[in-house]
């Protein structure tokens, strides 16, 4: 195969690859080679992230092996019945390029994902084999990410996992019934066995790690999956209600949202136009919510409007349980456990222990918060300082558009 004819289906598999938003290489272990051993360790420099300005991670070398599949999901460019080009690596050629683009300190590691070829089986083998080349042949030590496919053998996904760095099986739709009219061949309860037997091999694989220091590790940066958001009827309540029995029942590193793209010759039950990109946003704020502040899924649905279900667009979640829920306001940020200062609106987690340990010394009047927030005017109706108290909060109707933030018409031409 001439390197034209690679760069041919590099330029079609890498464009097909971009639908797929769950490539972040967060929270692996560093291999290490320390001495000249191996390639590609990311100890030492850590892996550094570059993500595209609408969030999506361009580190890794993100590609499929082929966008031909046998199987016609309507929402998929590479779905059986879609007239695009078709172009299909062999594991060799995913190989080379892995290391050509990693000796030329392009990438940091391979996200690799496919469509189905012949079989579920011998789709997931030809992924495992290019993760054992790697690893085996060339002691490739950098970051591996593959898509397991749930229909194949249980052993196969578990050989990627004792290979790659993470694996994740995409649930695809939020709900069952999405999932069975967008891509009739696919099956819930497989995708969600599938993810419990991933989730069970790394509970194994750590727990074998705990008592012998030479077990083999299974997926030590765990497991992820993705969700298309705005290809069905299902609300950001629906959604969020997913993401956490997801987070649960599989202990998920990361559930990703990718907005709806419409595709070229789309079925017509597809939606016309893609949701707004705010919508994703606003998923990945409310999923913040859950992971990182303390919020029960069913409070995070609450922020979302009771009759459409769906979360504001102009304002972030917590702001909109915020101002749902204003008796739980003003909180006095020179006694308020940490719990109660994680809900104020404009207050992140570095903030809060930045407060928590001032606190300690003296107490802490407005502009000493002012300093850790990007817009005290935001914060100030939620909180209480030595030297403010926001003036009967509960009864202000016109809260929302005061601390919404201001729409602006910005500059075509702006620099
Ligand atoms: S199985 Fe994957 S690649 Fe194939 S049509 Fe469905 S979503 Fe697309």
């Amino acid at each position: 195969m001439s390197q034209l004819d690679l760069r041919a289906k590099l330029a079609i598999l890498a464009d097909a690859a971009k639908y797929d938003a769950s490539c972040a290489s967060s929270g692996t272990t560093r291999r290490n080679s320390a001495g000249g051993k191996g390639l590609g360790s990311t100890e030492g420099m850590g892996i550094c992230h570059a993500y595209a300005p609408d969030g999506r991670c361009i580190s890794l070398l993100k590609i499929l092996l082929t966008n031909s599949c046998i199987f016609d999901c309507h929402y998929c460019i590479n779905r059986k019945s879609s007239n695009v080009r078709r172009a299909r690596f062999t594991p060799e050629e995913v190989v080379d390029l892995t290391l050509g683009f990693y000796r030329r300190n392009y990438i940091e590691g391979l996200f690799l994902s496919s469509g189905i070829i012949r079989s579920s089986d011998y789709t997931m083998e030809q992924i495992v084999r290019v993760a054992r080349l790697l690893r085996e042949v060339h002691d490739f030590r950098g970051y591996i990410h593959l898509k397991a496919i749930p229909d194949a053998d249980p052993e196969l996904v578990r050989q990627a996992g004792l290979h790659a760095d993470r694996v994740s099986i995409n649930v695809e739709l939020p709900t069952v019934a999405g999932l069975a009219r967008l891509a009739p061949e696919k099956s819930a309860p497989r995708i969600e066995d599938a993810m419990r037997d991933v989730r069970a091999a790394i509970d194994d694989g750590a727990d074998a790690g705990r008592r012998y220091r030479a077990a083999p590790k299974f997926a030590p940066a765990g497991q992820s999956t993705q969700m298309i958001v705005g290809a069905d009827a299902a609300t950001d309540g629906d959604i969020i209600a997913r993401a956490a029995g997801l987070y649960d029942r599989f202990r998920l590193r990361r559930v990703y949202y990718s907005a709806f793209s419409p595709i070229p010759d789309a079925s017509a039950i597809l939606p016309l136009r893609h949701p707004p990109l705010m919508r994703e946003h606003r998923l990945y704020q409310s999923d913040w919510l859950m992971r990182f502040y303390g919020y029960a899924p069913r409070e995070v649905a609450e922020a979302a409007d009771p009759v459409t279900g769906m979360l504001p667009l102009d304002i972030d979640p917590k702001l909109a349980w915020a101002l749902r829920f204003r008796a739980h306001f003003p909180v006095d940020v020179n006694r308020a456990p940490r719990e109660a200062l994680l809900r104020v609106p404009g207050l992140g987690v570095k903030a809060i222990d930045a407060i928590l340990a001032a606190r300690r010394w003296r107490r802490l009047r407005l502009a000493d918060i002012a300093r850790l927030t990007a817009s005290i005017a935001r914060v100030r109706p939620f909180l209480i300082a030595e030297d403010w108290r926001p003036v009967a909060l509960a009864d202000r109707a016109d809260l929302h558009a005061l601390v919404a933030p201001k729409r602006e018409q910005l500059e075509l031409f702006a620099a």
